[in-house]
């Protein structure tokens, strides 16, 4: 499958910073601003690389000149959508997704903007939003939904109507674009404001009006779309990239186990809890605290959604979950098997094996007292293996 084209948009002035540099030079952990942006969208293998700049393009122009990136540029600053529309030439020839970044928002994660764009492909939309909620979303553009749930549109903050205010879901500016939909809907856009500008989110409500679908997907740690305007905001995405260093996430559970599948060539591993796998998915005995006989079904890429998953992946991960099923009833005659699954959590997607005894079956009562399976995840994990081998 062919690479998304990403366009960094990079022609604002940046007033509020120091004037020694272009915004996007000023350094967070020793290196350009941009310099982390482009390493975040190099990590989607992206079949090209636009930037946008105006303001001081000279000077960032020498500034990636080593970089693999086509250098567009917007002669005045008249918007986001005339900054995208700007590389509509250049994109001329090109009919896959475009996303559409910024070169001031050095804490992104490539992993975040691969999921973005999985959720665009699998939901085949015409645009996908990053979003996030923030208490007090004051200055950022609110996502408006339908009634279904879907995104009609973005309204920015100074055309709120009444009741739009309580609206804590907000438009980061990153957005996933069809290319095929994106430029006709750039040349229909009407100025927003008296000095002419274009806004870029006036797509969204063009798109979905025409009956195009638009999706979203809602960011968990916000800090990832911290811009940068001020040196107050410098310093601040600097204090949550150092805190990040010093305490990195910890590894995916299912990541782990997956990477340790690979390793050993196939071998189930007990330090994983890990009892089977193929090309795809695996099945293994769940962590502390759910030893009661949770046994977890999971596909090997970290993907958060079932709408990420692969015909493929779905047949591979019903096998495991049939293995599963098999195995707990050998070991543990139970009355019911429970499943649950967490899309959509932001956490791997997983489908959760849960043995019940007693009259009552539903899934409540695992909050309140149910019967556990008195055993350690290792030893659960030793007597599964025993029976699936
Ligand atoms: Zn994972």
């Amino acid at each position: 499958m062919r690479g998304p084209a990403v366009v960094i948009l990079a022609a604002g002035k940046g007033t509020r910073m120091p004037p020694d540099l272009p915004k996007v030079l000023h350094p967070m952990a020793g290196r350009p601003l941009l310099s982390h942006v482009l390493d975040t969208v190099r990590g989607l293998q992206p079949d090209r690389v636009l930037l946008v700049l105006g303001h001081r393009a000279a000077e960032i122009e020498a500034a990636v000149a080593t970089e693999d990136v086509e250098i567009v540029l917007q002669r005045e600053q008249r918007g986001t959508g005339d900054a995208v529309r700007a590389s509509g030439a250049a994109l001329a020839g090109f009919s896959g997704t475009v996303l559409v970044v910024y070169g001031d928002v050095p804490l992104l994660r490539s992993e975040t903007l691969a999921e973005l764009l999985e959720l665009h492909r699998q939901e085949n939309n015409a645009a996908s939003i990053l979003t996030a909620s923030f208490e007090d979303p004051g200055g950022y553009g609110r996502i408006v939904r339908d009634t279904a749930g879907l995104c009609t549109g973005v309204v920015e903050q100074r055309d709120l109507a009444p009741g739009q205010e309580t609206i804590q879901e907000i438009n980061s500016g990153i957005i996933a674009f069809e290319a095929a939909d994106l430029f006709p809907a750039l040349g229909q856009l009407q100025p927003a404001n008296a000095s002419g500008e274009l806004y870029l989110t006036d797509v969204i409500g063009l798109l979905y009006r025409s009956g195009r679908r638009i999706g979203s997907y809602h960011l968990r740690d916000a800090a990832e779309i911290l811009g940068v305007n001020t040196l107050e905001q410098l310093y601040e995405v600097e204090r949550v990239h150092a805190s990040r260093l010093r305490n990195p996430a910890p590894p995916c559970e299912l990541c782990a186990a997956a990477a340790r599948v690979a390793r050993a060539a196939g071998a189930a591993s007990g330090d994983h809890l890990l009892l089977g796998s193929g090309e795809l998915a695996g099945l293994k005995v769940a962590l502390q605290p759910f030893n009661n006989g949770h046994l977890l079904a999971f596909p090997r890429r970290h993907v958060t959604t079932l709408l990420a998953l692969t015909p493929e992946e779905v047949a591979e991960l019903a096998h495991w979950v049939r293995r599963g099923e098999s195995a707990l009833r050998a070991v543990y005659p139970f009355d019911a098997l429970n499943m649950g699954c967490n899309s959509g959590t932001g956490e791997h997607l997983a489908f959760h094996l849960v043995p019940r005894w007693g009259g009552d079956i539903s899934f409540l009562p695992l909050l309140a007292g149910l019967k556990l399976i008195p055993e350690t995840p290792a030893r659960a994990w030793k007597r599964l293996s025993e029976v699936m081998s």
